[in-house]
């Protein structure tokens, strides 16, 4: 309401007309007409007050009066108005430089939805205007009647109203429809059945059913689906309705609104893309060749027959690259996948696992088959590469494993395949070498291993370390998550990558998840004890997460400790959750009703989709740290991966975590995109919990309120 009654009023730096119609444009939009007022001189800047102004906007570049020197005129200043800075685009850098400088947001030419939300903050953070007089008269009733017909025909969605019965033709529906389908809305009213025809035919009986569905039994109507516009192109639409009874009680109308949101479809595609190819070569990436492993083995394992996993690392490549430089290097990589995939003949079956190693999964082989396709590799390899007319020659190892003889697990037949080339490689390379028990001097310790843990568990031998998570707006502490450590008289520190996917394959997993909820409940009871309440997240692996015994674990650690349940989180990975859904949606139900809260782990990982984020009860989301220490790297393609999981995350009203943030330039670049949370070895590295009030006593960060 108060947006109505009090303008915008909005003030934009600038030092050519374009400029100005630029930022005009983006405010028309969003719906702020004719609110703006421009300057072009220090003189002008300098009396802005917050009293006169809600916002200004600093259009970067500007020779003139550009955004630094605004930030510097007006950010020291208690009564000045919030500065967002207005630009075509930004690289990294100037987003980081601008942020620290002071201002409220980067806003791209065009991105009307940050726009929109920068003006909301900025206002809210002013102080409110005196309260109007409510309206008396009957024209003010009118006049009232008039702005919420406007509002509605305004806002970015479409209404609509219409028959539930067997014609649904449309009663009334909102003129945003004409830009959202090139269709007008007298087209829509004038043909009862353009709806249907116009839905996309593989969405079509789905959509229907849930109609139908919808009006029989009065239950709310939500869909999302694809439409077909004017033109035939397709638009995705989320569409919420309500079934309106008669006053007979039976369905009448169903009253709802419209999204578009082929944006964010087409951005959740392209991040799919992003995170299962790799960009260089287009091949499969890691991840998706870890879920492709995956299912051969389940497929292998059921119809009996073998599956080779073949491993390919470039020889010196490290050299290589060195000396011909980046480029270059990128050249030869390029190259070499593409006879890689010629001589495998199916390019899916052909991964990118990292910079000069590939893998090729080969369904129904044997040893003797799968050496056959390595040394087959290996000869298309033997043609040099011409790079800036020079012929190059590389040469490279294959390393074999194969299921069941060297393993039927995925990460146990990926480091065999790994320990065979490492093997070939030690040979000199250029030959292919199968897996055989001893490249891996390391697994006949495991049995050893599991006993002494086994013995550390009864013991009470292992300790909890805890990592600060950071709110990079409010610059506040606000939690920590507990990782698990294993001291041990002669490996030292053992960390939880070398001992829980071994206790995950025995029965260790239940007690070791019962041990850390308990020593993480009572050291989070008694910081509360000592008035510094610090929410604490537990790791809880696959398996833990699908024992129907968790949730009284988790209800007992609470009632032993005397924890208040919203001091709890529970971080469970993607795969995690993906490898059972329907049991994980049942206990994260039981888990939150409890109050206990829910964050997606290592997310980026595995092939969970965001509609599945969208239907079980979660509440953040961690980005995986792998794509968080990669935004230090020099291709970017990291970054934009943050980037955009980051405003997906948003959008799906989660709080975002980036983990591993290695550097401050990290840190400022994560602040800039309007991540939430961070966490990693910069803010602080896991510690003691004894340690963790002396920490937070030096460190520039504040504890949040609680
Ligand atoms: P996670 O839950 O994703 O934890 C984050 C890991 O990243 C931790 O490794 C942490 O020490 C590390 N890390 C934090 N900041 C940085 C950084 O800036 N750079 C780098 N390179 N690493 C950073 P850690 O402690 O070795 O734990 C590894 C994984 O083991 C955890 O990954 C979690 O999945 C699992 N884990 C740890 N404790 C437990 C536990 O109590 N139960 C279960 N089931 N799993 C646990
Ligand atoms: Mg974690
Ligand atoms: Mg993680």
């Amino acid at each position: 309401m108060s947006a109505r009654e009090n303008p915008l009023r909005a003030v934009a730096v600038i030092d050519s007309p374009q400029a100005g119609s630029g930022i005009a444009a983006d405010l028309e939009a969003c719906g702020f007409g004719s609110c703006l007022t421009y300057v072009s001189g220090e003189d002008d800047v300098r009396p802005l007050a917050r009293a006169s102004c809600d916002i200004v906007l600093a259009c970067h570049p500007n020779p003139k009066v550009g955004p630094e020197r605004v930030l510097e005129l007006l950010c020291a200043r208690a009564d000045a108005p919030p500065v967002a800075v207005w630009a075509e685009s930004f690289t990294d850098d100037e987003m980081v430089s601008f942020v620290k400088a002071g201002a409220h947001d980067c806003l791209r030419s065009g991105d009307t939805r940050r726009l929109a939300a920068a003006i909301e903050r900025a206002r809210s953070a002013a102080p409110d205007p005196p309260a109007p007089s409510p309206p008396t008269t009957a024209t003010a009733a009118a006049e009232l009647e008039d702005h919420h017909r406007a509002l509605i025909e305004e806002i970015p969605a479409l209404t609509y109203v219409c028959w539930a019965d067997e014609t649904r033709s449309v009663a009334y529906v909102s003129p945003q429809l004409l830009t959202m389908t090139g269709y007008s809305t007298r087209d829509w009213l004038a043909e009862p059945d353009i709806w249907v025809e116009r839905l996309h035919p593989e969405d079509r009986d789905h959509v229907l059913s849930r109609y139908r569905e919808a009006c029989k039994t009065g239950s709310r109507f939500f869909s999302e689906y694809r439409l077909l516009d004017r033109e035939g192109s397709i638009v995705w639409w989320r569409d919420e309705g309500r079934v309106m009874p008669g006053p007979d009680g039976k369905a009448r109308f169903v009253r709802g609104f419209v999204l578009d949101v082929t944006e964010q479809k087409l951005a959740e595609e392209s991040l799919r893309r992003m995170r299962f190819f790799d960009q260089l070569t287009g091949l499969p990436n890691r991840a998706l060749m870890q879920l492709r492993l995956g299912s051969a083995l389940a497929e292998s394992k059921e119809t009996g027959r073998p599956l080779a996993l073949l491993i390919l690392a470039l020889d010196r490549f490290r050299d290589t690259v060195n000396t011909l430089g980046h480029h270059s290097g990128d050249e030869i990589v390029r190259d070499l996948a593409g006879r890689l995939a010629d001589t495998i003949g199916d390019a899916e079956r052909v991964a990118r696992l990292r910079g000069d190693e590939f893998g090729v999964l080969l369904p129904d082989s044997d040893a003797d088959f799968a050496r056959n396709v390595g040394e087959r590799v290996l000869k298309g390899f033997e043609r040099p590469i011409m790079v800036e007319r020079l012929p190059i020659e590389v040469t490279a190892s294959v390393g074999i494993a194969v299921a069941p003889d060297h393993g039927d697990e995925s990460e146990v037949l990926l480091r065999r395949a790994d320990a065979a080339v490492q093997a070939a490689r030690a040979l000199g390379g250029g030959t292919c070498a199968v897996y055989s028990p001893e490249f891996d001097p390391h697994d006949p310790e495991h049995v050893a291993l599991l006993g002494e843990l086994r013995r550390a568990v009864e013991a009470d031998d292992l300790v909890l370390h805890y990592q600060p998570k950071v709110d990079l707006r409010h610059k506040t502490v606000v939690g920590v998550e507990a990782l698990l450590r294993w001291p041990h008289a002669k490996r030292g520190m053992v960390p939880p990558g070398d001992f829980i996917p071994l206790a995950e394959r025995t029965g260790l997993m239940r007690p070791l998840t019962r041990l850390v909820l308990h020593k993480a409940a009572r050291e989070a009871h008694q910081w509360e004890r000592d008035g510094r309440a610090i929410p604490v997240a537990v790791n809880v692996s696959a398996r833990s997460l699908h024992d129907p015994l968790i949730l009284d674990d988790v209800a007992e650690a609470l009632r032993t400790n005397d924890l208040d349940p919203t001091h709890l989180q529970i971080e469970i990975t993607e795969s995690a959750v993906m490898e059972d859904e329907a049991r994980a949606a049942i206990t994260l139900s039981g888990l939150t009703s409890k109050g206990v809260g829910i964050s997606i782990d290592d997310f980026g990982t595995g092939f969970s989709s965001l509609r599945l984020l969208r239907r079980l009860p979660v509440s953040e989301l961690k980005i995986d740290k792998s794509f968080v220490i990669g935004m230090a790297g020099e291709t970017g393609e990291d970054t934009a991966i943050v980037r955009s999981t980051n405003d997906l995350g948003h959008n799906l009203g989660l709080t975002v975590v980036a983990e591993g943030v290695e550097d401050e330039w990290t840190l400022d670049l994560l602040s800039a995109f309007g991540c939430d949370l961070a966490q990693g070895y910069f803010i602080a590295r896991p510690m003691p919990g004894a340690d963790l009030a002396g920490w937070i006593a030096q460190s520039d960060w504040r504890m949040a309120e609680s």
